[in-house]
């Protein structure tokens, strides 16, 4: 009998043939996350992926597997022989481990994907359950409630658990195409790419500073929060625009009150065009409605008329709480709330349009060179690879 770690993948079995692409996506990105984490042989057994390892690193291994997208859940395992001695034997070990010492009830779940295997599994589950009954006087049976569940997999080798320790669900990265997430320092926009992420969405970044008006502190912060994101998308490419020209440009030739929506509309144009150049679908942003005033209706839509490719704003319509609440728990809330210049907010106008009309904004930006400003800006791109 041997502990290991089963992992088992959700929504990937729903798309029909790409399913093997997906399945092997997701696996790919389980071994990045656990390549600097002791383990042993990695295998697959009809859909579930089995990892050995040493108890002690289980719990490593587990927060870091927990944040590949795909994966409905993962759960500690004792693999053992096809025979109802073993599986009994592996039985006891298991209760013995978490259940055997407290009144609590369960039922035995078992399921046979070897169907050579003499007892089907409603037999199976009812022999098991009986000698639970008869070895460990505090368990009980309650069929539709259950305190815990006893699970028995049969296949090649039998598996047999009794916690399951949920995933994040959604579909392996790679599955959804490629986008580039515009990553300011935020709490919103990390937030914002871990969502399409979890649709399964390949990103890689686009930050905005505008050093030297701006300390390199905030390029930093992009980075580090492009590091903790990574965590669930993958390795990750940072560009990094210094915008501080085109600022200037603005400040020089436009109305102060116009600056956060032509500033805005720069940072698509030149998205787009990197996006064109590296061949990125999509570009996703962290605004929500209503948040900010470059964020009424009527600036998002000033702001998309400079896009050629879709925007997605997967928090258009998520309050503020709720968004602090998913920063939280992928572990960026910290990092986001470190204080730092950004760029819009130290060139921000005392009061910026709320409500600007594209005929406007138009002709201001023919006060500008634009071609030139934001072609110089991309020249002097940066690029950071997180590996
Ligand atoms: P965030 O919390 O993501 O910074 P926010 O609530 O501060 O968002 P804005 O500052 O209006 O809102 O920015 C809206 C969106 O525009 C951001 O979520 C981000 O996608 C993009 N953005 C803003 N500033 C930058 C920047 N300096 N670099 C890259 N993208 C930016
Ligand atoms: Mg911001």
């Amino acid at each position: 009998m041997e502990w290991m770690i089963a992992v088992s993948f959700g929504e990937i079995f729903l798309k029909g043939k790409n399913r093997n692409i997906f399945y092997k996506q997701a696996i790919n990105n389980i071994k990045r996350n656990i390549r600097e984490i002791k383990h042993g042989k990695m295998y697959t057994e009809s859909s579930k992926l089995y990892i050995e390892a040493d108890r002690q690193d289980f719990d490593k291994l587990k927060e870091n597997i927990l944040k590949v997208f795909g994966i409905s859940y993962l759960a500690y395992v004792l693999k053992t022989n096809k025979d109802l001695d073993s599986i009994y034997e592996a039985t006891k070990e298991v209760v013995e481990n978490s259940y055997a010492d407290n009144k609590y009830t369960f039922k035995v779940e078992s399921r046979r994907t070897d169907k050579t295997f003499k007892l089907k599994s409603p037999e199976l589950s009812a022999k098991i359950g009986g000698f639970m009954l008869r070895d460990f006087p505090n368990l009980r049976v309650d069929v539709h409630n259950p305190d815990f569940k006893l699970y028995i997999d049969v296949k090649e080798n039998v598996y047999v658990y009794a916690d399951r320790f949920e995933g994040l669900g959604g579909l392996p990265i790679g599955s959804s195409g490629k986008g580039l997430l515009l990553l300011s320092g935020g709490i919103d926009s990390p937030v914002a790419g871990f969502m399409v992420a979890k649709r399964g969405m390949k990103i890689d970044c686009l930050h905005f500073h505008s050093y030297p008006f701006t300390s390199k502190r905030a390029l930093q912060k992009a980075i580090d929060l492009g590091e903790i994101l990574s965590a669930y998308t993958g390795k990750m490419t940072i560009y990094s625009i210094n915008l501080a020209d085109i600022y200037k440009a603005i400040n020089q030739n436009c109305d102060r009150r116009e600056t956060t929506i032509l500033s805005r509309r720069f940072m698509m144009r030149i998205a787009n065009k990197i996006a064109e150049n590296k061949e990125y679908q999509a570009l996703i942003t962290g605004e929500s409605l209503g948040q900010v005033a470059s964020q009424t209706i009527e600036s998002i839509s000033v702001i998309n008329d400079s896009s050629e490719r879709p925007i997605l704003r997967p928090l258009v319509a998520m309050d503020k709480k709720d968004i602090i609440d998913i920063s939280y728990k992928i572990g960026s809330y910290e990092k986001s709330i470190e204080p730092y210049d950004d760029c819009c907010s130290i060139f921000a106008p005392d009061s910026p349009l709320t409500k600007p009309k594209l005929k406007y904004i138009k002709m201001s930006e023919e006060n500008l060179d634009i071609e030139k400003l934001e072609n110089e800006a991309i020249e002097k791109m940066e690029i950071i690879e997180i590996s």
